[in-house]
């Protein structure tokens, strides 16, 4: 039986964010050589991830593990900065509600 535990699946992202370098450091190389810097490597015209999977430089399969960690990881960020900007939030209405009380 699988637990699920949130905590320890957010602490996978962090160190998987850590390890997009290391295991798909030929992938990395090649976005650099894409023709946009925002390239996708989805659709792309000039998107020399999607040239390598094409010439068989990289396995599909590959290609789809660097993809899915990478859009978990973008996705963790946002939760980051989202749990962020609600602290904040919330440090600006108890700001706001110990004004009010003074006055
Ligand atoms: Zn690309």
């Amino acid at each position: 039986m699988v637990i699920d535990t949130p905590g320890m699946r957010e602490l996978g992202m962090w160190s998987a964010e850590d390890g997009i370098d290391h295991t798909f450091l030929d992938i990395e190389e090649l976005t650099r050589k894409c023709r946009f810097s925002d390239c996708s490597h989805e659709n792309e015209t000039g998107c020399a991830v999607r040239q390598a999977v094409k010439d068989g430089l990289i396995a599909e399969e590959r290609y789809r593990a660097y993809m899915k960690l990478k859009a978990e990881n973008a996705y963790n960020k946002n939760a980051v900065d989202y749990l962020a900007a609600k602290k904040r939030k919330f440090k600006q209405i108890a700001k706001l509600n110990k004004h009010n009380y003074k006055q």
